[in-house]
């Protein structure tokens, strides 16, 4: 379906074409209609799939200027929650409508200014929960509750959260879930907030035509991050995601990278709000090359333009290892995803190969130049030493 076949106001349509945007992709298909129509949904595609639209348009089609609050999106980090503001704030501009943005780790009393006079509001569980706790937000108007990526909020132990959020908000409303993943136990939980609502899941597994699978079996574990250098080297094209499982070895990996010349920038959960912000900063301006991430603060991350995802630990599950390479080969491009394995690596990775619609396959070690990995902190520069 294309854009301008939906029942939605010809100024929304038009902003939508002038963004670029023609067709639906699969979700949105599904969804905007039943959306328009009032129906409950859950919703489930992979990450890159454009689910933030199929949420938006419709709410952003129905919400009217000054009458209070009539829109809330919850979604798990508070990255997402500016990623999911910038469009609603796009898209709304057209009907003048205000967006209030609200997570944690910034000073509340903004938020609470901006909570007087929006019509959408998009947050983090905690900070939402600060907010009902001060009386600064006011629901009375509401009609629609997202929850984007429950999956994730789940997973990250938010759910209690998110239920007593819902127990503040109107009976009377339209309720949308979304998932890059559709698990039944938590379909079972959520259900009693929703609405004979509409299940809607599209594809889970990956689009593999024009991902390239590879991995490397590494004998000694120091040559794992030299092997990494020299792949980024050589495959230097577009941007690469580089996963850790642990937030110490992302500094590690980054600051290292860093060491050997190359633009890389981390992104984790114990990095400050400012941090992070910093670096989806430089990542949008593409003043780097390669983002070093856990899987938990990449997650939904909407990063263009991904040619190579290199997993330096390899993940848990394959519905993790989904969930990394799938940043890659997205609209249609070539993408790559190479997986470094040493010993310590070997199960997780008979996991993530137990999943039949993976292809990976072995890769023949390339001649590399031996790097150091240097683990200790930086000396700090008032310290003396001779
Ligand atoms: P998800 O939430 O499913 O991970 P996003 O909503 O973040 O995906 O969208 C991923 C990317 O796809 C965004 O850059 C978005 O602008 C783009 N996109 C969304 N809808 C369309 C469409 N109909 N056609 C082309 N690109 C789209
Ligand atoms: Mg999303």
């Amino acid at each position: 379906m294309k854009f301008d076949e939906l029942d939605i106001s010809s100024k929304l349509n038009r902003k939508i074409l002038d963004l670029g945007f023609y067709v639906l992709t699969p979700i949105q298909d599904k969804c905007i209609p039943e959306i328009i129509k009032g129906r409950d949904i859950v919703g489930q595609s992979k990450t890159g799939s454009g689910k933030t639209f199929a949420f938006a348009i419709p709410i952003i089609d129905k919400v009217q200027n000054g009458k209070g609050i009539q829109a809330v999106i919850l979604t798990p980090t508070r990255e997402l929650c500016v990623q999911i503001t910038q469009v609603f704030r796009e898209l709304g501009s057209i009907f003048d409508l205000k967006v209030a943005s609200v997570f944690g780790g910034v000073r509340i009393e903004p938020q609470i200014n901006s909570l007087q006079n929006s019509e959408i509001v998009v947050g983090t569980p905690g900070r939402m929960l600060d907010h009902i706790g001060r009386n600064t937000i006011d629901f009375r108007s509401m009609r629609f509750l997202v929850i984007d990526e429950i999956d994730k909020l789940f997973e990250m132990g938010f759910i209690e959260d998110v239920e007593e959020i819902i127990s503040y908000v109107p009976r009377d409303r339209q309720t949308l879930m979304f998932s890059a993943t559709m698990q039944n136990d938590l379909l079972r939980i959520m259900s009693k907030h929703l609405k004979n609502p509409l299940i809607v899941s599209v594809d889970s597994y990956l689009e593999t035509s024009k991902l390239k699978q590879l991995y490397y079996d590494i004998y000694n574990k120091k040559n794992k991050f030299s092997l990494l250098v020299h792949l980024i080297r050589k495959n230097y094209k577009g941007m690469s995601i580089v996963f850790c499982s642990t937030r110490n070895q992302v500094d590690l990996v980054a600051r290292n990278l860093k060491n050997q010349g190359l633009r890389a920038c981390a992104i984790h959960g114990g990095m400050t709000q400012k941090k992070r912000l910093s670096s989806l900063d430089l990542l949008q301006k593409q003043n780097t090359d390669i983002l070093v991430a856990t899987d938990v603060a990449a997650r939904g991350l909407d990063i263009k333009n991904v040619t190579h995802i290199y997993n330096y630990d390899v993940p848990k599950t394959s519905q993790e290892y989904i969930h990394r390479v799938g940043r890659t080969a997205r609209a249609g491009e070539n993408g790559n995803a190479i997986t470094l394995l040493t010993k310590p690596d070997h199960d997780n990775f008979r996991n993530v190969q137990s999943n039949d619609n993976l292809e990976i396959h072995r890769a023949n070690m390339p001649n590399f130049k031996s790097l150091p990995f240097i683990i200790r902190r930086p000396y700090s520069k008032n310290k003396n030493f001779r």
